[in-house]
């Protein structure tokens, strides 16, 4: 798979450059950061084993219109990701300083107060597959398109997480994306964005002034090294995600929000 890497400046190189209009700009080799863009391969199972629904007609014909989606899928699908390492710094107790840029959230400054790097990413199925849409009137062809989007996007975000994981050394490592828990809600994508200085627009993606992404199943999120089993989905109340990884806790969330 291609990757390519772009470089930026971070937002304190950019303030220093305003601020210093008409000088020397005030900035080093370390202001400037490294993106990664990745394409990633596509991967998903074809769904299968319609038992749980009603459906008046041939079962044989589901199972055609899910291979006959995931061929196309497999033609069409371009998922792609960026990712990049940022600083972290935590002067407070419900928000954390990543690069400079302010992130509220009690759990995110618990989980990343004690890390010095920690790495963001944003990932997509890609706008090739996004345009892609099942017939008018295609109820069933409709619905198994979007599931298959959907198992896309979720090996997309591990492809990507496991990525940072071998090329930064990082051993074992959680995951956090804005909008899955109450304590970092969505419109928190809009701050994460801004640590891509625009370079998400080379994976097609782009983000709303309410923090909604397109294409919409796109995912943003931070990688992080932690090795005490930390997994997100016990502080989320998301009923039947199908990404889910862990049961909900409400104790644990209890005393994370203390
Ligand atoms: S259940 Fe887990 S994967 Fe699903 S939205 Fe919640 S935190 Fe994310």
């Amino acid at each position: 798979m291609s990757k390519q890497s772009h470089f930026i400046l971070t937002s304190y190189a950019r303030l220093s450059i305003l601020l210093g209009e008409g000088k020397t700009p005030d900035f080093t080799l370390t202001d400037i950061k490294k993106i990664h863009q990745l394409d990633i391969p596509p991967s998903f199972e074809i769904p299968s084993g319609f038992e749980g629904y009603r459906f008046h007609g041939d079962r044989e014909r589901l199972d055609a219109i899910a291979r006959e989606m995931a061929e196309k899928v497999r033609e069409i699908a371009r998922p792609r990701a960026i990712y990049t390492s940022s600083d972290v710094k935590c002067n407070g107790r419900d928000f954390v300083d990543i690069d400079g840029i302010r992130f509220e959230s009690r759990i995110l400054n618990k989980k990343l107060c004690n890390l010095e790097t920690i790495y963001p990413f944003i990932a997509t199925i890609g706008k090739e597959l996004d345009e892609f849409k099942a017939s008018p009137g295609e109820m069933w062809q409709s619905f198994i398109l979007d599931s298959i989007k959907t198992m896309l996007l979720i090996s997309a975000a591990e492809y990507v997480t496991e990525r940072i994981q071998k090329e930064f050394n990082l051993g074992e490592v959680a995951l956090m994306n804005p909008g899955e828990l109450k304590d970092w809600p969505l419109a928190q994508q809009i701050p994460l964005f801004k640590l891509f200085g625009g370079e998400e627009k080379s994976i097609g993606v782009s983000v709303s002034k309410g923090g909604a992404m397109r294409p919409l199943k796109s995912r943003s999120g931070i990688v992080f090294p932690d090795d005490t089993g930390f997994v997100s989905c016990r502080f989320c109340t998301q009923e039947n995600c199908p990404g889910r990884r862990a049961p909900y806790d409400a104790k644990l969330t209890a005393e994370f929000m203390k």
